[in-house]
């Protein structure tokens, strides 16, 4: 037998419609605040992610799926998406079109991680970019935004992380003062640590491993510009104005080369130790480095694949039929598949019974689907030009002209949910 390629899986339906509430309600709500959708490919040129996510971070350092095409390219499936959405800014020189833009994406991403709960080598992303905008409110209203978005998917007890973790000019000499404190006690440290010590000093302090140890290590937040501490400043007013409350989280680091200044994360309880569903922040310099103009940028992306374990168990549960047709009779059957086809045009969710079997099979089938009201159709109500219509919740019925669909799609339209 064949299996899915470990740390990837399918979504079957009954799991399906949680991903499609998320998404939809994800689109609602970001398209209230003024983002667009943007698709990218899957796959892009392997330089991209090395130039924009940096070459010293864990995903382009062991983690990204990257291949040889038939033409030679160098080619790789996209980790992550904020990269390839500054690409398509800046190729299609947006900037000149528009002076600040804002974009949404959804879609897999593929890393070859470690495999662990809540861990996967695809899953799926939906983030949000705003190019061209660097006041700190943007960076608020970005993050009551997802907030407003958690909420209204039913997930409470969420705990947002906000820390600052400066520009080029104080985290260089942050980092500095980080490797010396870090140099006689860098052998206690996890291995990784061990690694990121000469590549990537900072991500040591966004280590899961050694909590204790990293909680007594100097914090960016101390070390700030006066331009990056104004910034973060008026980020945190506006986040008061908007009664988003937060925890400040010092040694909160993002795991890519491009953030700067506002960064955060959104954690869950019960999900162990991949506990953050969502993670953003400011980039300002990366449109640049990518060959673009000079425009700041500021987004975060959130697991789907984590979000849909912690959501509220009825969350988007699939829309139970308004009607499910129990027909006796060939004469019957041909009389209930037109009714069907009139009433689904009508807009309504109809289950046909699927073989014929005896009215009591059929009865017990339609109270297991969930159905509203079984429509029973054998030959007398045929003869008599009716269907009786069931409320499967009480058993009330009534008898409705077949040759009247609008009165019948009145019924069921009543109590619809
Ligand atoms: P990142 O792009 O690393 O900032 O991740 C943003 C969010 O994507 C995380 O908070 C997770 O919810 C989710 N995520 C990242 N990597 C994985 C993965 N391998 N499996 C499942 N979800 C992931």
């Amino acid at each position: 037998m064949y299996r899915a390629v470990e740390a990837t899986r399918d979504i079957l339906p009954g799991e399906i419609e949680r991903w499609q509430f998320i998404e939809q309600t994800a689109r609602d709500i970001f398209a209230r605040y003024g983002f667009r959708e943007i698709r990218t490919p899957i796959f892009e040129f392997t330089d991209l992610f090395k130039r924009s996510v940096g070459e010293a971070t864990d995903i382009v350092s062991k983690e990204m799926y990257t291949f040889t095409d038939r033409g030679d390219r160098s080619l790789t499936l996209r980790p992550e998406g904020t990269a390839p959405t500054v690409r398509a800014y800046v190729q299609h020189s947006i900037h000149k079109a528009e002076e600040s833009t804002r974009w949404y994406y959804a879609g897999p991403m593929f890393r070859y991680e470690r495999k662990q709960k809540g861990r996967y080598r695809q899953f799926a992303q939906i983030g949000v970019e705003v190019l061209g905008a660097d006041e700190p409110h943007v960076d608020a209203e970005v993050i009551e935004m997802v907030m407003f978005f958690l909420a209204s998917v039913g997930l409470s007890g969420l705990v947002l992380h906000l820390n600052s973790i400066g520009c080029k000019t104080c985290r260089d000499a942050f980092q500095e003062d980080l490797h010396k404190t870090l140099a006689p006690l860098i052998g206690e440290f996890c291995s990784d640590c061990a690694r990121r010590y000469d590549r990537n000093v900072l991500r040591i302090l966004d280590c899961k491993v050694d909590r204790e140890r990293v909680a007594k290590l100097p914090s960016i937040l101390d070390n700030l510009c006066s331009a990056c501490e104004e910034h973060f400043t008026a980020v945190r007013g506006a986040l008061d104005d908007a009664g988003v409350s937060y925890v400040l989280t010092p040694h909160l680091v993002r795991g890519l080369d491009y953030y700067m200044r506002t960064a955060f994360e959104v954690t869950a309880p019960g999900l162990g130790a991949q506990n953050a569903i969502l993670g953003g922040g400011r980039y300002d310099g990366l449109v640049k480095q990518l060959g673009g103009p000079d425009v700041p940028g500021f987004g975060f992306a959130l697991g789907l694949d984590r979000l849909v374990m912690i959501l509220p168990e009825n969350a988007g549960l699939p829309a139970a039929a308004d009607i499910f047709l129990v027909v006796l009779g060939e004469a019957a059957g041909k009389e209930a598949r037109r009714l069907a086809l009139t009433l689904r045009h009508g807009g309504l969710r109809v289950v046909l019974s699927p073989a014929p079997r005896s009215m009591k099979s059929q009865m017990r089938a339609a109270g297991r689907s969930g159905a509203r009201y079984a429509g029973i159709l054998g030959e007398t109500e045929l003869a008599a030009g009716q269907i009786i219509l069931k409320r499967l919740s009480d058993g009330q019925q009534e008898a409705c002209a077949l040759g009247s669909p609008e009165s019948l799609m009145e019924v069921l339209a009543h109590d619809r949910s």
